[in-house]
């Protein structure tokens, strides 16, 4: 039997972050797919550059970026100051919609003022009789008491009914941590003189060679030989700390997983309360068209339930490429069936209709299903997470990353945790 002193499971972001913060010391990284790099995988096809999602990325860590950029050699990369929109009553509005409703028909607007004010003023403006606010114990509810019926129910709740295919009430309050551009109420009003929609997305960062370009920069600080792909993990025994694949036993003293938190329970054989996990399926069509298409825009939000999608991006308007190139994604409960050509003919109907194609003409796609993509945050899961954690933590076990530790998060943050995980060895 091998020995070894870490295991890492997976070759996504996450697990080759890890392993490149070992630094030389004894390793192993086991990835089940032919191919590294997760979901954070480039297809090129017929001179289109696309993603396996739209990848879009937001540094805060400069010295991370600094790291990757020293990695990229040769590699164009574009810092864009992102345009992003929601298309709403037949026109584009600036993102978010909760800091530009008085872009909205003015009866509208009217709406969702009102409703925001009575929300969120202070209440002794408010006066004695004033209603008792709302409670705010799950995502639902923080919605409402945080904007108001008008602007949750116009934008907030049906774009990401759309995007989390689920009841938002069964989310967690704070289910999408930093990524949710929060706005109050001086916010909201400033930005009605003062332009400012500035949010945690407000300028990206783009390798010329698409998302894969930052997992080959983290792979170059792996050494070589270490990577063994097309070998999932399939059992451990945590008493004796002693993992297994089809091709090999190995000993560890410590291994860091980056599978799904509840398909990793699973192999490793702990009991675990399976229904707390649940989430959503992304299709992901990634479209090149004959000509170009709108300028001036990077990515659109769609919350009518008329769009079959939620959300499109333009990969073309990074590098001002002459052909309209896309990804359009649609949300789906993890249980649903997905006929992706009968999508793929919806889809471009709806785009047609809502003006982004005018009789353009197709000329190359690709299609992934992303599952999980992004998982339920659920008291439960979190509360199901934790345990889990202590109970592999015994065992020098850690199970971290975006679907390891059932979680939202960017790359960033997945390098982020991986190397402070390492510190800890
Ligand atoms: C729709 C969507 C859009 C996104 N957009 C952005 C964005 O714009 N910017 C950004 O920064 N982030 C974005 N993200 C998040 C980003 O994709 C993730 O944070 C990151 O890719 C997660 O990396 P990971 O290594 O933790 O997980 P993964 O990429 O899932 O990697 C896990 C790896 O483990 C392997 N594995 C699983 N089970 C086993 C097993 N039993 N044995 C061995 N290997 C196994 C898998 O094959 C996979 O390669 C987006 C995510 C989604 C879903």
């Amino acid at each position: 039997m091998e020995s070894i002193g870490t295991l890492v499971v997976g070759a996504g972001i996450t697990g080759l972050a890890t392993a490149a913060a070992l630094d030389g010391e004894d390793y192993l990284v086991l990835e089940a797919d032919r191919e590294m790099g997760g979901y954070c995988k480039t297809i090129r096809k017929d001179g289109f550059v696309w993603d396996y999602s739209g990848h879009f990325f937001h540094f805060k860590h400069p010295e991370i970026e600094a790291w990757l950029r020293e990695r990229m050699a040769g590699q164009r990369i574009r810092v864009v100051e992102k345009k992003s929109f929601i298309a709403y009553g037949g026109k584009w509005i600036d993102f978010p919609f909760q800091k530009n409703i008085h872009q909205l028909e003015k009866d509208e607007f009217v709406d969702c003022l009102y409703d925001l004010y009575f929300a969120r003023a202070p209440a002794e403006l408010l006066g004695p009789g004033a209603p008792a606010r709302p409670p705010e114990t799950n995502f639902k509810e923080m919605l409402y008491g945080r904007f108001g019926r008008s602007i949750a129910e116009k934008f907030l709740i049906p774009y990401n009914e759309k995007l989390y295919a689920t009841d938002l009430a069964t989310l967690d309050r704070d289910a999408m941590g930093r990524f949710f551009p929060y706005a109050d109420l001086t916010d909201v009003v400033r930005n009605m003189k003062v332009a400012d929609n500035a949010s945690y997305n407000s300028t990206f960062t783009y390798p010329e060679g698409g998302a894969f370009e930052y997992v080959k920069a983290l792979a170059s600080a792996v050494g070589p030989g270490r990577i063994a792909l097309s070998e999932p993990l399939a059992s451990l025994d945590l008493e004796k700390k002693v993992a297994r694949t089809a091709r090999r036993e190995v000993r560890f003293e410590r291994l860091v997983s980056s599978a799904p938190l509840p398909s990793f329970a699973r192999i490793a054989n702990v009991s675990h309360d399976a229904s707390v996990f649940s989430w959503n399926k992304v299709l992901v069509l990634n479209l090149g068209f004959d000509r170009k298409g709108p300028r001036d825009v990077h990515w659109v939000y769609y919350p009518g339930r008329d769009t079959v999608f939620y959300r499109i991006g333009f990969y073309d308007n990074i590098f001002d490429t002459d052909r309209m190139s896309l990804y359009v994604e649609i949300g789906f409960p993890r249980g649903a069936a997905v006929d992706e050509e009968a999508l793929r003919a919806r889809v471009l109907a709806d785009l047609e209709r809502q003006g982004v194609t005018s009789g353009h003409r197709l000329v190359a796609w690709h299609s992934v299903v992303m599952d999980p993509a992004y998982v339920h945050v659920t008291r439960r899961s979190m509360a199901e997470q934790k345990r889990l954690a202590e109970r592999f933590a015994e065992a020098s076990v850690h199970s971290i990353g975006r679907y390891g530790a059932w979680t939202y998060c960017s790359i960033e943050d997945n390098i982020v945790e991986a190397r402070a995980l390492v510190r800890t060895f």
